[in-house]
């Protein structure tokens, strides 16, 4: 891929999973690419490190202390901002074309707003935007224009289905799931797991976050609002199977009956490439799909009894309005909790439902209710465990 000068972009995350793979891509193509920020938490061994290689012109830490000690490092060789309102100035900056939107939660809603109103293209790895605010940010990307580009490997397989085809063709959208580490544990096993158990991922290598949200399913749940939202297709019409092998990414079936899958590796450098490079397809040495070692591949539907937050999604994006942010407030408490080892797994989704369950839905809600029902949630589901 070549084009007249490189696509300057900024990393939202750059240390964490998406934002380390996400270099590694960049770092194979230096005459498209150039990195011109990098913001982290309070990660400044790593950041440093990703300066020095990639030379950007900026760096926003979130943490006040983190980001004095970052200052000093760097010693007026590197611009150094810190807190959210850095990271909301640098994704408007001129010297930023696209931004890779990697944060982990409901933070990563204010930067990824902010950059859409400033009309920056946008590769979305934070899937919990579309989740907690999908009406509201389609219609801001609608308004300015701007590209939407999915970086979840399920979202990026359906959108590279629907490329050459029309939205009012599509039948049915059939996300996969792997099933995660608990697919075939009984639910009193369940009940004894450990947060080593539920960190051990069987096909893919994430953060802790998303990792404990694939052994809930709750992962799976919040990629159904996100592709809702993408793809502008109804719950009823979005359906999960369980892909043990993780080779099929996703699928789409057409009104005729026809359906197209998109398969490779279990690699994310496959969808965060695909989603920098698109329209075009640009070389990679991510590793091939070997079909006759692959011998099979099983499909299974999901058992929500074991994985009842699957089904706390389908209600949540059914009662619209502030309740997907509900849940996703309680399930990142609730997520918190047990990585402290401070509630058990399957507690998880129970903090959920009853969070839920005492939330007053506002409809056609804006941004500010959008805050406020997270903030309540976080209130809410922390009482609850404490
Ligand atoms: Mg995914």
């Amino acid at each position: 891929m070549t084009n007249s000068r490189p696509q300057n972009i900024a990393i939202l995350g750059s240390t964490g999973s998406i934002g380390t793979s996400s270099l590694e891509v960049i770092g194979n193509f230096p005459d498209d690419f150039r990195v011109t920020y990098l913001t982290v938490n309070t990660n400044i061994d790593d950041l440093l490190a990703q300066v020095r290689r990639f030379r950007p012109r900026g760096v926003v830490v979130l943490d006040r202390d983190a980001a004095a000690v970052c200052k000093q490092a760097l010693n007026g060789t590197v611009e150094v901002l810190c807190g959210e309102e850095g990271l909301n100035e640098i994704v408007q900056r001129e010297d930023v074309d696209t931004v890779i939107s990697a944060l982990v939660g409901f933070a990563g809603l204010q930067p990824t707003v902010t950059a859409i109103k400033a009309g920056k293209k946008i590769a979305l790895a934070n899937k919990e935007t579309l989740v907690v605010a999908g009406e509201i940010v389609m219609g801001l990307a609608h308004t300015h224009g701007v590209e939407l580009l999915p970086v979840d490997s399920e979202h990026s397989a359906i959108f590279q289905c629907l490329v050459g085809e029309s939205a009012d063709e599509i039948h049915k959208i059939i996300l996969t799931a792997s099933g995660g580490p608990f697919r075939t544990k009984t639910a009193e096993e369940l009940r004894h797991v450990l947060v080593e158990h539920a960190l051990n991922h069987p096909n893919w290598k994430m953060g802790s976050k998303i990792t404990i949200d694939s052994a809930s399913m709750m992962n799976k749940g919040l990629e159904v609002i996100e592709a809702r939202w993408l793809f502008g297709v109804p719950a009823t019409r979005i359906e999960v199977v369980v892909h043990p092998q993780s080779i099929i990414h996703s699928m789409v079936e057409f009104i005729d009956g026809s359906v197209k899958a998109q398969l490779g590796i279990p690699d994310m450098k496959i969808p965060i490439q695909y989603a920098l490079t698109y329209p075009k397809r640009s070389p990679s040495d991510v590793g091939r799909v070997q079909f006759p070692s692959l011998h099979t591949m099983t499909f299974f539907e999901p058992d929500t009894k074991k994985f009842p937050a699957l089904l706390l999604a389908y209600a949540a994006l059914d009662a619209e309005g502030t309740m997907p942010a509900t849940m996703n407030a309680a399930n990142e408490i609730a997520v918190a909790l047990f990585l402290q080892e401070r509630i058990q797994f399957l507690r998880i989704p129970d903090v959920i439902a009853e969070t839920m369950a005492h939330h007053t839905n506002t409809l056609h809600p804006l941004l500010d209710d959008i805050r406020e029902a997270d903030a309540w949630a976080r209130r809410y589901a922390t009482n609850l465990c404490t």
